[in-house]
């Protein structure tokens, strides 16, 4: 009968790999998307866990459209602690859950689950993380301003409504697919009664409400690569000095969006601290624990360093 010898390297190999530190008490977290490839969730998770020297793992899977059934399913089978959900699964996972929290529900988007005892609990930390990451960044709020959002995806809709709920005098939508964006400012005006609008890109009317607005925030990908040398606004919208310019892409650290904004004197800030803080959040909820200001700030420092976005 021929004996299989444990391979020489296997010992080396545990050393080195995250896998030396699993064990059967290990909780398992993951993010589900299509692509995942690119997601920097699991470096920002693991690196918390090691940093609190918790016995967690926070692991990345591709899961087609058609197989988010079965991955949720599969997820409760393996008693999988909880998980982080992105494109383009934000809004289909939502009838496969148990529960969901009345923000998620008013944003009509989930990006963490949590597993409590078999039941499957939907929750939306991408606002909040915006709305924190925006106040420490910026050193302002969203009370009385006047914000242009750019774009009318899935992060449009949920920063519109959180900026809304926070009291803005107006909340502008900018889109080149018109409908989008009165869909979204239909959903703020019914859901908040705050005060949104929508305007076709390129048109008169998105025009002023750019000029008219303290606050503007890209949530298209454009600048991203591989549009690095491409800005959502052709030259027709110009910035002034006291707007303030949000992109929510971080990598590249500065858009051509950005750059625009800061040469005409507007404070320019860029969407790694919204991630950041999107992750603590769902990191919050799965735990219980609460970060300090001090570790955060550590933990913070260091992803920036990793992911490249300062
Ligand atoms: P989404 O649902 O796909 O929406 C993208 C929006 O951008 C759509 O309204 C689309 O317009 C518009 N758009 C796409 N390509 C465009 C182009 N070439 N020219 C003009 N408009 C264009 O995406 P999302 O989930 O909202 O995410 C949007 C961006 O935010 C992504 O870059 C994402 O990485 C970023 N994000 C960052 C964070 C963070 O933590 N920093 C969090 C969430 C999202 P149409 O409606 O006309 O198609």
């Amino acid at each position: 009968m021929e004996t299989r010898q444990r391979p020489k390297d296997i010992g080396q190999e545990l050393k080195h790999g995250m896998t030396a530190d699993v064990n059967g008490k290990t909780r398992i977290f993951a993010v589900i998307g299509c692509p995942i490839e690119h997601s920097v969730s699991p470096q920002l998770h693991n690196s918390i866990y090691r940093e609190l020297g918790m016995n967690c793992i926070y692991v990345p899977f591709r899961v087609e459209p058609g197989c988010l059934e079965a991955a949720v399913r599969g997820f409760k089978a393996l008693n999988v602690a909880g998980f982080n959900v992105t494109v383009p699964h934000k809004q289909s996972i939502i009838p496969l859950l148990d529960e969901i929290d009345a923000e998620a529900e008013l944003i009509g988007a989930v990006n963490t689950v949590k597993n409590e005892n078999g039941r499957l609990c939907g929750y939306n930390t991408d606002a909040e993380g915006f709305a924190r990451a925006f106040r420490e960044e910026s050193g302002t709020g969203f009370r009385d301003k006047k914000v242009a959002i750019l774009g009318a995806g899935g992060a449009a809709r949920a920063l519109a409504i959180k900026i809304a709920l926070e009291g803005a005098a107006q909340v502008g939508i900018i889109n080149r697919t018109e409908e989008k964006a009165r869909d979204i400012a239909r959903l703020v005006n019914e859901k908040t009664g705050g005060a949104a609008l929508a305007a076709k890109y390129g048109s008169l009317e998105s025009r002023e409400i750019f000029a008219g607005s303290d606050i503007v925030i890209n949530t298209t990908p454009v600048g991203m690569y591989p549009e690095l040398d491409r800005c959502p606004l052709d030259d027709t919208y110009d910035f002034h000095a006291g707007q303030i310019a949000y992109d929510a892409i971080y990598n590249p650290a500065k858009t051509l969006f950005l750059s625009r904004a800061e040469q005409k004197g507007c404070i320019a800030v860029n969407g790694l601290r919204w991630l950041f803080y999107q992750g603590i959040y769902a990191f919050e909820i799965w735990t219980g624990k609460r970060l300090d200001e001090e570790i955060a700030a550590k933990l913070f420092d260091k992803f920036s360093n990793t992911v490249g976005g300062k």
